[in-house]
């Protein structure tokens, strides 16, 4: 049980990231509209708005702190109508709040049991739009065409460079790139001459992206 209603604590979540120096409105809609609770476990409820790391399933994985989903997000920099795609499907949370974005989000995980849970908890709260994908998500989402921004979720060593071949021209690659331990948030941009550029952000702690062009396990 949570100590306040979940609307008080989630007003109090969103005015503490707010009071740290963020400031995109349509985010903090975007997460207002997105009730964390109901993206953990019933056991953490009372720590879901919390600005903190939650662990999620019993793969140890985890549900990403508010203040990096926000940032996150905001880096993206979404535009209605673009095509995203989102790897570490996790608890559905980030999900969540990208389709309040677009209508043509995809996303992959490589658990099953996860996929299965994110996708229930995104038709009860009526994002049906989201199409999903079980699998190693290092290769992105092969035979989708291109997507306007990737968003990675999960920590990896270095680029896949799948993600590079189906990022857009104009698009943005937002991923957590570094060692097992820490990370930093890069952000690449395609120009039209094909060729990269990227900004690194902050640094941050996320679980490991496993898979053919990630870490072994
Ligand atoms: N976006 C999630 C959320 O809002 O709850 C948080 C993601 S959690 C920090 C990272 C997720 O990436 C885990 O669910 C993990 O299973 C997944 N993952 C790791 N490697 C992957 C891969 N190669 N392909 C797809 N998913 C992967």
């Amino acid at each position: 049980m949570l100590k306040l209603a979940p609307e008080f604590a989630m007003k109090k979540l969103l005015a503490q990231i707010i009071q740290n120096g963020f400031n995109d409105p349509e985010v903090i809609k975007a997460m207002a509209s997105t009730p964390r609770h109901l993206f953990v476990d019933d056991a953490l409820m009372m720590k879901a708005y919390d600005d903190v790391t939650l662990p999620i399933g019993n793969n140890g994985q985890t549900i990403s702190q508010p203040s990096v989903v926000a940032k996150m997000t905001q880096l993206l920099d979404l535009k209605e109508g673009q095509k995203v795609l989102e790897i570490g499907t996790g608890s559905g949370y980030q999900a969540a709040i990208l389709a309040r974005f677009t209508r043509r989000l995809f996303t992959v995980e490589r658990l099953s049991p996860l996929l299965e849970l994110a996708k229930k908890r995104h038709k009860n709260l009526e994002l049906l739009d989201i199409s999903y994908r079980l699998g190693d998500g290092s290769n992105g989402w092969p035979g989708q065409g291109t997507f306007d921004r990737i968003i990675v979720t999960a920590g990896a060593p270095s680029v896949p460079p799948a993600y590079f071949e189906q990022l857009a021209v104009g698009g943005k690659l937002l991923i957590p790139v570094g060692t097992r331990e820490e990370q930093r948030l890069t952000l690449y941009t395609k120009k039209e001459d094909e060729t990269v550029s990227f900004n690194k952000y902050d640094t941050v702690v996320f679980v490991p992206l496993v898979g053919h062009f990630g870490f072994n396990s």
